[in-house]
C-alpha cells in the first residue's frame, strides 16, 4: 500500500499504512482541520483507521489540530520529550533565523498574524517516546535530530524518510533548507546523519514535493558554505 498525502495550504500530512490502519505524520494548521477530514472522507478513510499520530516538531503548521485529531481518532501520539513543553504552551519557539533575505517579509507578516500562524491548542496528554522505537514491529524507526527546531524527529519507513521541516522543497525552500532555521550548524550535522542512514531513497517533507535522497550531498555542500542568517 502506498503512502497517502493530504495537502492543504502548502502543508503535507502523510498517512503511512501499517498492518492495521495508518500512522499519520503531522496535522496542519488548526484552520485546515475541516478540509483535512473532508479530504480523508473523500479517500474513504474513517478517522478511527488512524492508529498513531507522529509529530515531527512542535510548530503550528504541524501540530495545529493535533489535540482534536487525537480526540477524534483515538490514536496514540508519538512525540519526543524535547517537544513536550512547546506543545503544552501551544506556541512556536519564536527565536529562530530565516534562511534568506526575501523571506524576511513573510516572516514579518507571520509575526503580524501570530495567532493564526504560530499558535495552536495546547497538547498535554501522554505520548510514546520515538526513541523507544514504538513502531519497530512495523519496520518503522525514528531518529531525534535538530536544526529546524531544537527537536526535529524523522521517521523511516522502508526507503522513505518523513522529515517534517528538517528539509523543505518547492516554494520558499533554500536548496532544501526550510524557511526558519533554529541552528544552521545543527541542521547541517543532522543532514549528514540522514545521509548516513541506510536505505533511504526518497524524502517526504512537510512542505513541497518528495525528492530523491541523492540531492543531499549537493545541499550539504551549499549549506556548509553559507554565511550568516537573518535573525527573525
Ligand atoms: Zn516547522
Amino acid at each position: 500500500m502506498d503512502v497517502i498525502t493530504i495537502t492543504s495550504n502548502y502543508v503535507n500530512t502523510y498517512l503511512v499504512p501499517l498492518s492495521e490502519g495508518y500512522c499519520m505524520v503531522d496535522t496542519g494548521y488548526r484552520q485546515q482541520e475541516k478540509t483535512f477530514w473532508k479530504k480523508l472522507a473523500a479517500k474513504n478513510i474513517s478517522p478511527d483507521k488512524i492508529k498513531y499520530i507522529f509529530l515531527t516538531h512542535h510548530h503550528a503548521d504541524h501540530a495545529g489540530f493535533l489535540r482534536s485529531a487525537l480526540e477524534k481518532t483515538g490514536a496514540q501520539l508519538i512525540s519526543a520529550e524535547g517537544n513536550r513543553l512547546r506543545l503544552a504552551a501551544g506556541k512556536n519557539d519564536m527565536q529562530t533565523y530565516i534562511s534568506s533575505f526575501p523571506l524576511l517579509v513573510l516572516s514579518k507578516l507571520s509575526v503580524a498574524f501570530v495567532d493564526a500562524t504560530q499558535c495552536f491548542p495546547p497538547v498535554t496528554g501522554p505520548s510514546l517516546d520515538p526513541s523507544g522505537q514504538p513502531l519497530e514491529s512495523e519496520g518503522i524507526t525514528f531518529k531525534i535530530l535538530k536544526g529546524h527546531t531544537d527537536c526535529d524527529v524523522v521517521m523511516q519507513a522502508g526507503e522513505k524518510l518523513f522529515c517534517g521541516d528538517l528539509f523543505m522543497s518547492g516554494i520558499g525552500a533554500q536548496k532544501y533548507a526550510p524557511m526558519w532555521i533554529k541552528n544552521k550548524f545543527e541542521m547541517v550535522k543532522s543532514w549528514e546523519k540522514v545521509q548516513k542512514m541506510s536505505g533511504i531513497e526518497t524524502i517526504y517533507p512537510g512542505h513541497g514535493k518528495p525528492f530523491p535522497a541523492s540531492v543531499l550531498s549537493g545541499a550539504i555542500e551549499v549549506w556548509k558554505e553559507r554565511g550568516a542568517l537573518i535573525l527573525k
